[in-house]
């Protein structure tokens, strides 16, 4: 496992996970922004991902594409590539690297909750897991999202005269929030705006994100109806994963380390931080 290092680089085949700057080629997890970059030479990703990333950076924002289905093998030398269903956003993917009989996995950003708006999480069994931290402290619990989106039904049922602004991350978690609201039967109109905007009526200003936990957040950025409704998984489905991948070494990407690295060391697991620079866990949640 020691072929990969703490930027997610693997030097004896000059592949990149996720790079930040531009490489020569770079296996893309999913298309936000701090993941998916403009620039690199060959970007191998899924279907989704390839297209959403021309659709916001042109078509010529990489060299070259290779697209692969979810289980496709793709190999380079003694290294084999597969991607799994992440079940974070639309494409979104786990990356599985096999070598020499050590199956490595890099989660990417994933959370285990259902959602029709992308394929499910599929568990990957493997001897290292990578995984990601965004929500690593036990106070991050996030409740069944039907209960949140209910919430504000309530509230557009009982505050008829107001307008509901629901702030929700573009891509991903937009497009979610619609489709619980459907699946709650929900069936009035609902518009699409850029930005936040106050010149609504009345507005009531609401936000879908797992840091709504957070009371005093909420409180500071004005939000009046938070919904925790998050595209991550929470403190506990971090553990259920590592613990059913049955992987022996841990490493902690982006988010809240320090507390899960404790947890796999109680569970003599391997485990330290990777502290990989430049991922944003506030904006793209
Ligand atoms: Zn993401």
């Amino acid at each position: 496992m020691d072929f990969i290092n703490h930027q997610l680089f693997i030097k004896d085949i000059n592949v990149h996970i996720d790079p930040i700057l531009p490489k020569k080629t770079a296996i893309i997890t999913h298309s936000h922004a701090d993941h998916a970059r403009f620039g690199h030479d060959h970007v191998i990703a899924t279907r989704q991902t390839i297209d959403i990333m021309k659709i916001r950076y042109g078509d010529k924002c990489a060299k070259k594409f290779t697209p692969l289905r979810y289980g496709q093998k793709y190999s380079i030398k003694n290294y084999d590539f597969t991607l799994h269903p992440a079940g974070h956003i639309l494409g979104s993917a786990q990356v599985l690297i096999e070598k020499n009989n050590h199956r490595l996995v890099i989660t990417g950003d994933y959370k285990v909750g259902k959602d029709e708006t992308c394929k499910n999480f599929k568990l990957v069994k493997c001897d290292t897991l990578i995984t990601e931290a965004t929500f690593g402290l036990p106070i991050f619990q996030h409740p069944d999202p039907k209960d949140e989106i209910q919430k504000l039904i309530r509230s557009v049922k009982i505050n008829k005269n107001n307008c509901h602004i629901v702030g929700a991350y573009a891509l991903g978690k937009a497009q979610r929030v619609m489709n619980l609201l459907r699946q709650q039967k929900y069936n009035e109109t609902i518009s699409l705006k850029d930005r936040w905007s106050r010149r609504f009526p009345n507005p009531i200003i609401c936000m879908a994100s797992g840091w709504m936990t957070v009371k005093q957040r909420a409180k500071q950025q004005g939000i009046e109806l938070p919904l925790v409704i998050s595209d991550h998984s929470d403190w506990n489905e971090l553990l259920d994963t590592i613990k059913k991948s049955k992987a022996k070494n841990i490493l902690i990407t982006h988010g809240q380390e320090d507390a899960l690295v404790y947890y796999c060391k109680k569970q003599n697991l391997v485990s330290k931080p990777l502290s990989i620079q430049g991922r944003s866990d506030e904006e793209i949640e």
